[in-house]
């Protein structure tokens, strides 16, 4: 898409950031009420090229299928308690349902092109995690989410899965399971997004242009912009403000001054990824595979070996591996991101963290270090026969993870709504599960700051034909004839085609 510059006069709502996060918002905003006027300013010439964009995510439409990082633990009589992944996936379907209905409604242009059908594939080696792994399943077949999930400890259909996972290992006992997932390119749909909101009367898209600054007026905010070709001084006001800048959010937050922010601090952590483009490799694996975290780093290690879809493109990506970095923004951010972002209040907040996850930096002083051997050695525990000359290193795109005073050291790796104290302003902060709850965040950003946009019945239907289930909890047993509707329907409107 060609970049947009357009400005609307006096808009209702800025939204900082044309990522997944702002571009669904604002479409989730002007399909509520259409006469909303809407502004967006993105920092880069393009829209969405930062975290949402390719090869900076995996990729995955994170549903609770293949990852346990959703169900890390047992219980005291040794079942697996599923609820984070049954939480997950509902999430993950409020995304299918209001893509498929955008898809619809013809301004998301061609599912194929940015979400596809793959088996998402959990497999682990070791007598204890493949125990694991047979609890894990018993707990999730039983649930109307999870019911189409096979498990096997049988290698044979295990090669079946996953080629290459297989070819090549050592006997020992494994175990893996395979259930309906997705991969889907982010920032395309984040692109389309922002591509509709562009032409829509009242509403404006300038890329470009960085938001420097926020100042609270009175009943309003003041947000100050530059353009980034011509330096360029610009100020806009609005009611609300949602501040999707990604890495970029603390830094915004901080300008504003707002009480709420003091003593938050943030630490980036970069992505990396092995890549193969080799096609006699590639088109033997078609799959997400996950396996076990690295207990240091559950959210940043969970290793994967993926199919990747891009541009018509079939290729294959491992990792993530971690790099180091202190900059907040893969493409416009600098060195000096982290250092500026210190600040008296928020320096405890940053050192008690370091004291408080030794293991952590351990392990991500560990992945800087690390040669091309060491990240291959990686790889062939899932794919023993991968051959280095096959592979390039790439960068991924960037976490910028926040630690809260009140979390006393602990670090979180999930993804954060802030909002001031009067609701005029709203951050999202963090960086797992991301993209794939977008759809959710929006909704929770209505129901929170703007929920008067859901009181009426008109608002609430108009809600519906977005997500068709936004108001029922689609967990409950009762709910499962009307799950299997829904989903049945966005899974037809985004032509995703399941293996039998
Ligand atoms: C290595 C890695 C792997 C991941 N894998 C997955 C995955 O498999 N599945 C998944 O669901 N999620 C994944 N994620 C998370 C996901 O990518 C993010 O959560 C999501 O893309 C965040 O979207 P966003 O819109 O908040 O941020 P972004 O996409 O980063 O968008 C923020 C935008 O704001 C702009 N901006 C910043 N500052 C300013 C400013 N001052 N003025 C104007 N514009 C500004 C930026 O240029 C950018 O375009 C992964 C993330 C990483 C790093």
């Amino acid at each position: 898409m060609s970049a947009s510059q357009t400005f609307v006069d006096d808009p209702d709502v800025i939204l900082i950031g044309s990522g997944i996060m702002s571009a669904t918002l604002a479409v989730m905003l002007k399909r509520l009420d259409p006469r909303l006027r809407i502004q967006m300013f993105e920092i880069t010439p393009e829209l969405a090229r930062e975290a949402s964009d390719g090869w900076n995510n995996a990729g995955t439409g994170h549903a609770g299928i293949c990852e346990l990082s959703y169900t890390p633990t047992r219980d005291q009589n040794g079942g697996v308690p599923i609820s984070r992944a049954l939480h997950i996936f509902e999430q993950f379907e409020h995304s299918k349902q209001f893509w498929g209905s955008m898809t619809a409604e013809g301004m998301m242009g061609e599912p194929a092109d940015f979400i596809h059908a793959v088996p998402h594939v959990c497999f682990v080696k070791g007598t204890d995690d493949v125990d694991f792994l047979h609890a894990r399943h018993a707990a999730m077949v039983e649930h109307h989410f999870f019911r189409g999930m096979t498990h096997t400890t049988d290698p044979s259909v295990i090669r079946q899965w996953a080629p290459l996972v297989m070819e090549g290992r050592d006997a020992c006992p494994v175990a893996a399971t395979t259930g309906e997932g997705t991969e889907v390119n982010f920032g395309l749909v984040a692109r389309r997004l922002g591509g509709w909101l562009a032409q829509q009367e009242h509403c404006g898209v300038a890329a470009g242009w960085k938001v420097t600054k926020l100042r609270r007026g009175t009943g309003e905010w003041h947000v100050t912009l530059r353009c980034m070709a011509s330096g360029e001084e610009r100020e806009q006001r609005a009611k609300f403000v949602f501040v999707g800048a990604g890495g970029g959010s603390l830094p915004l937050l901080q300008s504003a001054g707002l009480p709420e922010v003091a003593g938050l601090g943030a630490f980036p952590v970069g992505g990396q990824w092995l890549v193969c483009d080799e096609p006699s490799v590639c088109s033997r694996h078609n799959a997400k595979v996950y396996g076990v975290a690295d207990p240091a780093a559950p959210h940043v290690g969970t290793p994967h070996l993926d199919q990747r879809r891009l541009n018509g493109r079939c290729q294959l990506l491992f990792g993530p591996f971690a790099s180091w970095t202190t900059r907040f923004l893969k493409h416009t951010g600098s060195w000096s991101d982290l250092p500026l972002s210190v600040r008296a209040d928020n320096l405890t907040t940053l050192l008690r963290a370091g004291v408080h996850n030794r293991s952590l930096v351990r392990y991500l002083v560990t992945q800087g270090l690390q040669s091309m051997e060491d990240r291959m050695q990686a790889v062939r525990h899932y794919y023993p026969n991968a051959r280095t000359e096959d592979w390039r290193l790439l960068q991924a795109g960037i976490r910028v993870q926040t630690i809260k005073k009140a979390d006393r050291g602990a670090v979180y790796f999930g993804t954060e709504v802030f909002s001031s104290t009067d609701r005029s302003l709203t951050a999202l902060l963090g960086a797992s599960p991301g993209a794939s709850v977008s759809v959710n965040i929006a909704l929770e950003v209505v129901q929170t700051c703007l929920p008067h946009l859901l009181t009426s019945a008109e608002g609430r239907e108009r809600m519906r034909r977005m997500i068709p289930t936004f108001d029922q909890d689609l967990k409950q047993l009762g709910n499962a004839a009307l799950f299997e509707k829904t989903s049945r329907e966005a899974t037809e409107r985004l032509q995703l085609h399941f293996q039998p």
